[in-house]
């Protein structure tokens, strides 16, 4: 679907250019003529980008800016000021309100696209993640990032020196390679936050970095921010369309070059706690809170693919399922909270005694499953038989209330190299063996034996 851009200007003949430029891109484009239509439309119509005024009577744009940064339902879209100021300290104060980006009158068509896209890109990104859900993770405050590292891949050493000193002098760290390779080697050692790339080194070519490292998995997120002449512009628009976030002129000038920075520095690490917020919801979604072992949905989603790939090659999978005897007794005598314990206890015990490659899950109540990859029935019978004792060995210490509670539990074994290869076909085959366990006295463990077992789990 096309993007739809706000355009705000007090001067209607800048908006009829600027929207006659857009249109023809195939954007759609939205149109204010002051500060407070402005902050209304962007409410209410929600574009995916707005280009901003500065100068406009009543409210000017650092204002709007400001005001749109400021309130949830519009702090995520991203804003290019448009300024007839050529002062850098303008276009400074104007990232410092929260602008993602900025352009200077007379608008440039190459730079004016340019830098629509390059926003539009990261929008969509960051929507992405937002959109993954999870709540949104509480951490520093973004527009004080601290600990940023920059690395400058940049082969005059004299321009190295300048531009690392105003970087540093921001508050960051700058590492400094004169070849992509360095700078690659670099980026794993350090935690970069950003990459700065001069556009005119002399043995390399600078685009090829720049498309590297959106290629690379590791850099694929990582601001790309590249300097260059004026004269330049061309090559600037290239490494942009290759996926570079912003640019600066040359000679640098340090308060533009480090605002700059902060802009992107804060992108990354908004990008970044999204990511973690999703990762960290993922991981409770296939996680038992109380025990802290894999739950039911991590049997059905994962243990079906770790079986194909091990029967790909030729090697065995097992199932063990583990469950307590007489659990019911314990939370009818010391109630549901020693209960509780006890399964944590249980899943210590039994995480304790598995091998590195063995997966636990609880499937509910106080059923347990241990997948066993590369194990072969007989090999599973030993594990499951040290699982059982691991349990059993010793009582269960508790604090409070103060007591020792001695417990054991009841396995049933199924490997698939005694026949079947399916999971769910395994687990009822050891849920079967687990009947046979619990039927013939508990605290002992039983592997599957024949396919007319009772299939069935005692009440
Ligand atoms: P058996 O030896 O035949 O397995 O007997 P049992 O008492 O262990 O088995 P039963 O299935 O009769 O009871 C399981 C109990 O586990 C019943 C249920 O209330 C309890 N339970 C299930 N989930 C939880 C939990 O999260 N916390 C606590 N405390 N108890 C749980
Ligand atoms: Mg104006
Ligand atoms: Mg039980
Ligand atoms: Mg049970």
């Amino acid at each position: 679907m096309a993007a739809r851009l706000l355009v705000v200007d007090d001067n209607p003949l800048n908006v009829k250019l600027l929207a006659a430029k857009l249109t023809r891109e195939y954007y759609i484009v939205l149109t204010a003529e002051n500060g407070a239509r402005a902050l209304e439309l962007a409410a209410r119509e929600k574009p995916d980008l707005i280009l901003l005024d500065i100068m406009m009577p009543e409210m000017d744009g650092f204002e709007v800016c400001r005001r749109l940064k400021a309130s949830p339902a519009t702090k995520n879209i991203p804003v290019i000021m448009v300024t007839a100021l050529s002062d850098v300290s303008d276009r400074v104060r104007g990232l410092e309100a929260g602008a993602d980006d900025f352009l200077t009158k007379p608008v440039n068509d190459v730079a004016l696209l340019a830098r629509v896209r390059s926003c539009l890109r990261m929008k969509s990104l960051m929507d992405e993640w937002r959109m993954r859900e999870g709540p949104e993770i509480e951490g520093e405050d973004l527009s004080r990032p601290a600990n940023a590292q920059v690395l400058l891949l940049e082969d005059l050493p004299a321009e190295a020196g300048i531009i690392g000193n105003s970087v540093e002098r921001a508050g960051f760290v700058c590492h400094k390679a004169p070849r992509y390779e360095a700078a690659l080697a670099l980026a794993t050692q350090h935690p970069v936050d950003v990459f700065m790339i001069d556009l005119a080194l002399a043995n390399e070519d600078s685009l090829r970095a720049v498309a590297s490292l959106r290629a690379d998995e590791a850099t694929r997120a990582h601001p790309i921010v590249v300097f260059a002449d004026e004269s330049d512009i061309g090559r600037i628009a290239r490494a942009l369309d290759l996926g570079a976030n912003d640019y600066i002129f040359k000679p640098v000038d340090a308060l533009e070059l480090q605002a700059r920075l902060r802009t992107q520095i804060r992108n990354k690490r908004t990008y970044d706690r999204l990511r973690l917020s999703y990762e960290r919801s993922m991981a409770m979604a296939i996680t038992d809170p109380l025990t802290g072992a894999y739950n039911r949905y991590y049997f059905e989603q994962n243990v079906p693919r770790l079986f194909e790939r091990h029967a790909a090659d030729k090697e065995p999978t097992a199932i063990a399922i583990a469950d307590i005897d007489h659990f019911k007794k314990i939370n009818d005598t010391y109630g549901h909270h020693v209960g509780d314990q006890v399964l944590q206890e249980i899943v210590r015990r039994l995480s304790g005694s598995m091998r590195f490659l063995d997966v636990i899950m609880r499937m509910g109540g106080e059923e347990f499953v241990v997948v066993m990859p590369d194990t072969s029935h007989a090999d599973a019978m030993i594990v499951a038989e040290r699982l059982r004792r691991g349990v059993s060995e010793r009582p269960i210490s508790l604090e409070r209330p103060h007591i020792e509670l001695p417990v054991t539990c009841s396995i049933g074994v199924a490997g698939s190299d005694a026949g079947g290869n399916d999971p769910a076909g395994l687990l009822r085959k050891a849920d079967a063996a687990l009947y046979r366990a619990k039927q013939s006295g508990r605290d002992r463990v039983l592997g599957f034996e024949n396919e007319k077992e009772p299939a069935k789990t005692p009440e």
